[in-house]
């Protein structure tokens, strides 16, 4: 039996007098309104679809972020009958009718929290803020949208508090429609006509509740209700109660209720479409549906969102994107009634699979093919799968120099981490740096560096791993201390081995001076990073010897150094970020400090020294070893750079802060780095990042991992600046 969706009351029929032509107003395809006059006349005609969107929730939003691309392209209007973005996602105590008389539209209850984890549930290109939970409470969900709308801009485009009433086509020619639109200002109930070319629908689904006919209900004396109107289990104390329905719903409100009760099902609903929309909705089957979307007999019309048991956002997202390629003749649909034969040989398959009627529009397991099809419908690159997503470096904390962008002119002969186009030279006036051996433009990158070492600060610790600093959901912990933790086991064993093993035992004392903390922690692990190199050269390596005594065996080789080789008036030879003597050829500045700072340095020293021999034992190196500490006590107050990472609040970019996480020695761009200019170059980010949405949080890590200059000429000192990579591209200037 075929069911007209028609439902439209109380709307005044002569909107054709006072309709406002939005296609006329802004342009559309039916009135070309502007011209290129740079192009021939024969190119003049570009035309704009005008599109309207109706509702604000997810489904709209993620239309306006693809429209609002497409300037050139599309115009779009979107009519939101409530007050704010976010649809079923604004939670209100309210359950029947608002303000303005209109139905309540959320379903939410107050402790809702997601049932999908928030690394699944965003849009394809907009992740969740990283937070503990991954199931995150619906209030997170709504900041989330607010941000995607603020960030999109979109809330230009959005008409608030105007409810679409009605829609119907008008067929101008045999392949020409225009569709008629009334919307009313729920506040002041004045009414308004536009045209469009297209139409979304994201009106929502789960706002018209379905109550199933039950046998015998008539003669319960108790209260019933549906899920929609379901808000807090505390109304329900003491009462027997009784839940019908097993979904999402229906389990989750069953573990706040514990006995508590409900029926549980929505109803497709578009009282808008007037009846010459030839929308049928039987069963929970809504036809003519092409790929549960399209309009087969007028594909400018689009449903978002119909299938269920799904990922909703990513799925929004390939649907919009899908039709309007089909808008803009990207992509060329089939011929109706090859369409309406698709729609329904997947009818019948399912029929076939003994599946009910009414979940014509389930997904479920074949979600992903539905997502592939729309994916290579649009001949774009396709989601990777677990299996085929890059693997991540092995050693993450040195990551692989193939990661990084190629360096200016290639590398330097002297310096392998500097541009050949950089040479360094001492002055007495200038004294050592990088100086510009030939012009080099804006953006250049001339410095490619790992560091020699680095730490993290205190508070970092506890949610980023300790060995590549990445931010850190379900960490793993140290067997000896309860001050650090890891993302996986590789990470822990490398870090067990290399360092943390000198740490671990006085790691606290360390991080609990108040003016030590990182800083000290930094000093500390050069002399321990400088050790565990000269391990690694020698045969000792393949020795299965684990204690930490012998590992502390070649202190003294490794910390030696000739110091007529490199100093701060020569030219360097071979410059090696990884050699522990251009660590130690940093500037101290120890001429120009005073008899306090020089004493505080040097009680800090022997503190650190007894904080490894309390881990090693008494050691013969006692005075190379304390006074290797001195120095980089000092040079490291002029030399280290700040690790920091850029905190974006629900993808909030505005409103972001730095933050800092640590501190690192990178010796190369300390040569760029004096008096006159301290620390210019101050964070980075680690090229990962970009892949994995789950820790956008972490825009900048793990120090300066590569560095690009402001520009130079020929001979002068050469100055860097900080590449922000990933988001920071389109929202950090
Ligand atoms: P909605 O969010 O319902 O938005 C529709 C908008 O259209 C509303 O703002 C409404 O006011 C407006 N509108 C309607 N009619 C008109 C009109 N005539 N004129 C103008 N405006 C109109 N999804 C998940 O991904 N994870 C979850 O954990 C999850 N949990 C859920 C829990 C509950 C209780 C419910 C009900 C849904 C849940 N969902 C979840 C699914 C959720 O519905 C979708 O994720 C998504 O938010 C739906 O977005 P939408 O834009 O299609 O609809």
């Amino acid at each position: 039996m075929r069911r007209s969706v028609k439902q439209v009351s109380g709307v005044s029929r002569d909107y054709k007098r006072r309709r406002t032509r939005f296609s006329v107003a802004v342009g559309s395809a039916l009135s070309p309104v502007f011209v290129d006059s740079s192009v021939h006349h024969h190119q003049l005609m570009m035309t704009r679809l005008s599109v309207a969107v109706i509702g604000a929730g997810a489904g709209g939003l993620c239309a306006a972020r693809h429209l609002v691309d497409r300037p050139d392209t599309f115009i779009f209007k979107i009519f939101e009958q409530t007050g704010r973005v976010g649809g079923t996602w604004v939670y209100t105590d309210e359950t029947n009718t608002d303000q303005h008389g209109l139905p309540i539209h959320s379903s939410m209850y107050r402790d809702l929290r997601t049932n999908l984890p928030k690394e699944v549930m965003g849009f394809l290109d907009f992740p969740f803020h990283p937070t503990d939970q991954s199931f995150v409470h619906h209030s997170d969900v709504l900041k989330y949208l607010e941000n995607y709308c603020n960030y999109y801009k979109l809330g230009e485009h959005i008409e608030f508090h105007v409810q679409v009433k009605s829609v119907s086509p008008l067929r101008l020619m045999e392949d020409k429609i225009v569709w008629k639109v009334v919307v009313e200002n729920v506040k002041t109930k004045k009414e308004a006509a536009y045209d469009f070319d297209a139409i979304i629908v994201c009106n929502g689904h789960y706002s018209v509740p379905h109550i199933p006919d039950i046998p015998g209900v008539e003669t319960f004396n108790g209260t019933q209700l549906h899920s929609h109107s379901y808000r807090e289990p505390e109304k329900f104390t003491g009462l027997n109660v009784i839940l019908l329905g097993a979904s999402s719903s229906g389990v989750d409100i069953s573990l706040e209720l514990a006995r508590h009760a409900r029926q549980v099902g929505y109803e497709y609903s578009f009282p808008f479409l007037e009846d010459s929309c030839n929308l049928t909705i039987q069963d929970k089957r809504i036809c003519p549906l092409y790929k549960h979307m399209i309009h087969t007999e007028f594909p400018s019309l689009i449903f978002i969102g119909i299938p269920f048991v799904v990922v909703p956002f990513p799925m929004f997202d390939l649907q919009v994107q899908y039709f309007l390629k089909t808008l803009d003749k990207t992509i060329t649909l089939p011929s109706r009634e090859d369409m309406n034969a698709e729609t329904e040989n997947d009818f019948q398959e399912r029929l076939a699979k003994k599946m009910p009627p009414r979940h014509a529009h389930k997904l479920a397991d074949s979600q992903w093919d539905y997502f592939e099809d729309l994916i290579n419908g649009m001949a774009l690159q396709p989601i990777p799968s677990d299996k085929e997503q890059p693997k991540p470096n092995h050693d993450k904390s040195l990551r692989s120099i193939a990661d990084f962008p190629n360096l200016y002119n290639g590398p330097n002969a002297n310096i392998p981490a500097a541009s050949s186009a950089l040479k360094c030279n001492w002055t007495p006036e200038k004294g050592r740096g990088l100086f510009a051996n030939q012009d080099i433009k804006i953006g250049s990158v001339v410095i490619v560096e790992k560091p020699f070492a680095w730490t993290s600060s205190k508070e970092a610790m506890m949610d980023h791993c300790l060995h590549c600093c990445n931010y850190t959901i379900a960490p793993i912990p140290c067997p000896g201390c309860s001050s650090v933790c890891f993302c996986d086991e590789e990470c822990r064993e490398k870090a067990m081995n290399q360092y943390h093993i000198f740490e671990c035992p006085i790691l606290d004392h360390i991080l609990e001076s108040k003016d030590l903390s990182c800083m000290g922690l930094l000093v500390y692990r050069i002399i321990i990073t400088a050790n565990t190199q000269a391990i690694a050269r020698s045969e000792m390596a393949n020795e299965n010897n684990t204690s930490v005594e012998s590992k502390l065996h070649f202190i003294s080789e490794s910390l030696s150094c000739d110091e007529t080789e490199q100093s701060l008036k020569s030219i360097p030879v071979n410059f090696s970020s990884e050699s522990y003597i251009s660590v130690y050829n940093q500037v101290t500045n120890t001429d120009k400090r005073t008899a306090s700072d020089l004493l505080k340095r040097t009680v800090t020293a022997c503190f650190l020294l007894r904080c490894l021999q309390s881990v090693v034992g008494d050691n013969k190196d006692e005075m190379l070893v304390g006074s290797r500490l001195l120095t980089h006590l000092q040079s490291c107050a002029c030399n280290a750079y700040q690790i920091s990472e850029q905190i974006v609040p629900q993808g909030d970019i505005k409103n972001s802060k730095e933050a800092e996480i640590g501190g690192a020695v990178y010796p190369t761009v300390s040569l760029c780095n004096h008096s006159c200019s301290p620390n210019v170059v101050r964070h980075s980010k680690a090229p990962e990042r970009r892949y994995h949405s789950d820790i956008s949080k972490s825009l900048g890590s793990s120090g300066v991992d590569w560095c690009w200059v402001w520009s130079a000429r020929k001979g002068g000192r050469v100055y860097l600046a900080a590449e922000e990579r990933g988001r920071a591209e389109e929202g950090f200037g």
